[in-house]
């Protein structure tokens, strides 16, 4: 059981990998729906969460529970919650803090799913009021008594701003307001939210921590430390006796159970073996994303949108925050969309698919594609354009990927 080693080797022999049954190397798969009990007063008890155990998967299932001590100990939070998917998470973990009247502050930038979930939100009476930079600044302008989040992406897909967690944080705690960060692109690899100050953290585990593109799923993770205040946290009432647990118990028992937001069994556990190899993975990853980035900088005619770049705005965030890496994800401006479909076409080994966070390369047109909803106003703030082409750079020898991009761009024409 180690604890104190360094994050590779966590991955591999952490406290929760050290838990799986029968003396497994890898996760036990519970592929069942539900468990049997020898008396009705066992089943009674569980149910009355008075004894532990699990009854029915939706409800809980220990595959999941393995994968959500996996994800909660390389977090270091007080408790994890999987999820069918990312955006189930994000609906999850928004729905448990906010009612009707409510706002969130959000910053802008956001994956497109989440943009549109926000707008969903507005039917329920949830408004958001979306800061054009999320900073400490635009906490202090935009709280009002309705506020009850403050949710932003840590390295916003595809835009790549970097969030000020420490500040932001200090500035939402200031009013009473518990910060909530998605930092699917940056993974627990890259840096951990909850010790720089957030409240709780949301993967969309379908990318990085899965890594094989296999599966679909998500993860809420609650760091146990925000001071939840029931008079303003309303839509926490009836949870006022679990004090800083009142989010988690609240999803866990009522509303990430009965909207049925479960992950899948075998999920967890392809997600769970591709939680393994994250280290090596992102390691390659950002070696091989700050090389194309670099490479493609030179060419004539493209702009290239990368945290590495020394004149990327985020550069020196990015330099503190993960240490000189700056994720999988870049972006480059060819031009014109046509021009953006031209290069992306020509392309021999990324993959024209809309995911990220595979070990293979993929590239995307996001205006055409996960952006077609949204005004050309609100696209352009996510750092979407006309010609912006996305790519989520694989492990692939990089002189090859570099090879094609350069192929393909001048290939492309004028
Ligand atoms: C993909 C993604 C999501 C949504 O996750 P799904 O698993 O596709 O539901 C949310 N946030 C970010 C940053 C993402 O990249």
């Amino acid at each position: 059981m180690e604890t104190d080693c360094n994050f590779g080797t966590k991955l591999l022999h952490g406290k929760a990998v050290s838990a799986y049954g029968d003396r497994a190397i890898l996760p036990p798969v519970h592929q069942v729906s539900a468990f049997r009990y020898e008396s009705m007063e066992a089943l009674e008890r569980v149910f009355a969460h008075k004894n532990p155990g699990y009854a029915y998967t939706r409800i809980g299932n220990p595959t999941l529970s393995s994968f959500e001590g996996r994800i909660n100990e390389l977090e270091g939070g007080s408790g994890a919650i999987s999820c069918s998917s990312g955006m189930a998470a994000i609906s999850s973990a928004l729905l448990a803090v906010c009612e009707s009247g409510d706002e969130i502050i959000a910053g802008s930038g956001l994956y497109g799913g989440t943009v549109d979930l926000l707008h969903d939100l507005e039917k329920l009476g949830i408004h958001t009021v979306f800061a054009e930079k999320l900073d400490a600044a635009a906490v202090n302008t935009l709280t009002t008594d309705r506020t009850k989040v403050v949710f932003g992406e840590f390295v916003s897909n595809p835009s790549l701003e970097v969030l000020n967690i420490s500040e932001i944080s200090e500035a939402a705690h200031a009013k009473g307001i518990p910060l909530f960060v998605d930092a699917t692109t940056v993974t627990p690899y890259l840096a951990r939210p909850l010790s720089l100050g957030a409240d709780v953290v949301i993967h969309s585990t379908s990318k990085y921590i899965n890594g094989g593109g296999n599966s679909i799923g998500g993860v809420i993770v609650d760091g146990g430390k925000f001071a939840w205040n029931i008079s303003v946290h309303t839509a926490l009432r009836g949870y006022e006796r679990y004090g800083k647990m009142a989010l988690l118990i609240r999803l866990r028992t009522d509303l990430w159970e009965n909207m049925g937001a479960c992950m899948a069994p075998m999920n967890a556990y392809l997600s769970s073996i591709g939680l393994d190899t994250l280290a090596i993975r992102m390691e390659r990853i950002c070696s091989n994303a700050d090389r194309l980035a670099h490479a493609l900088a030179g060419i004539e005619g493209i702009s290239v949108n990368y945290l590495t770049l020394p004149d990327h705005p985020c550069h020196a965030k990015a330099k503190t925050y993960f240490d000189g890496r700056g994720g999988g994800i870049l972006t480059f401006r060819a031009g014109t969309k046509e021009r953006a479909f031209s290069v992306i076409n020509k392309l021999r080994y990324a993959l024209i698919a809309s995911n990220i966070g595979d070990i293979r390369t993929l590239v995307i047109h996001p205006a055409s594609t996960l952006y077609r909803k949204l005004d050309s106003k609100t696209r352009e703030a996510a750092g979407v354009y006309e010609d912006t082409v996305r790519v989520s750079v694989g492990i692939e020898d990089v002189e090859d990927l570099i090879a094609d991009f350069r192929a393909a761009i001048e290939g492309a024409g004028r």
